[in-house]
C-alpha cells in the first residue's frame, strides 16, 4: 500500500439505514476510500503511535529540564504535596481548574504558554519549578517543528512528587 493521509468521507445516514443510535440524517465519518480503515482503527493507530514517541523521548532524553510557573500563593502547598492536576489557584477570580500539569521545555517558554498570566495581575508573584522529563508520569508530549528543541508542551494528569521538584527562583509579573 502507497503511503498517504487517510480522508474519511462525511456520511450521511439514510432511512434504510437507520439503527437503534443512527437516526436518518445524522451524519459518521465512513471508511478511507484509499485503505479502507476506519476513523475509529486511525485513532487507535494515532494514540498508540503518540504513546511510543512519548516513550522514546522519554528514553533518549530523560534529563531533559522541564519548567512551570506556579503563583506565589501556591508555594506551601507545593512544598507539602508537590504539583497536582487540577490544583485550584488562590489568585485567580475563574473557578477553572486544569486538570492536567503542564511543563515547557524553557522558563521563557512556560511563560509564554500560560499566556503570560494574563488573568492574574501586575505585581502578583511567580515561582519558578523544575523537574525532569523522566520524573513526569505518563508525559503527554506535544511535539512541534517550529521550536529549536522540536518539543512544544508536555503535560501530565499525575501528581508530580515534591522530591522531584526543584525550586529555581521567583518573578514579579
Ligand atoms: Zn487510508
Amino acid at each position: 500500500m502507497e503511503e498517504h493521509q487517510c480522508n474519511f468521507p462525511d456520511v450521511e445516514i439514510l432511512e434504510s439505514d437507520e439503527g437503534d443510535i443512527l437516526q436518518k440524517g445524522d451524519h459518521v465519518l465512513g471508511p478511507c476510500p484509499t485503505c479502507g480503515e476506519t476513523p475509529f482503527d486511525h485513532l487507535e493507530f494515532t494514540e498508540a503511535r503518540n504513546a511510543e514517541l512519548e516513550k522514546a523521548l522519554v528514553a533518549v532524553q530523560p534529563f531533559r529540564p522541564m519548567y512551570h510557573w506556579a503563583p506565589r500563593e501556591r508555594q506551601k502547598q507545593i512544598i507539602r504535596y508537590g504539583l497536582r492536576p487540577g490544583m485550584r489557584s488562590t489568585t485567580t477570580v475563574e473557578s477553572y481548574k486544569a486538570p492536567y500539569v503542564c511543563f515547557a521545555d524553557s522558563p521563557s517558554w512556560a511563560w509564554a504558554l500560560s499566556g503570560e498570566q494574563r488573568r492574574f495581575p501586575k505585581g502578583s508573584e511567580w515561582d519558578l519549578w523544575m523537574t525532569y522529563l523522566s520524573d513526569i508520569q505518563e508525559p503527554i508530549i506535544h511535539a512541534t517543528p517550529d521550536r529549536p528543541s522540536g518539543l512544544y508542551e508536555v503535560r501530565t494528569v499525575h501528581r508530580v512528587y515534591k522530591s522531584k521538584l526543584w525550586f529555581v527562583g521567583s518573578r514579579v509579573k
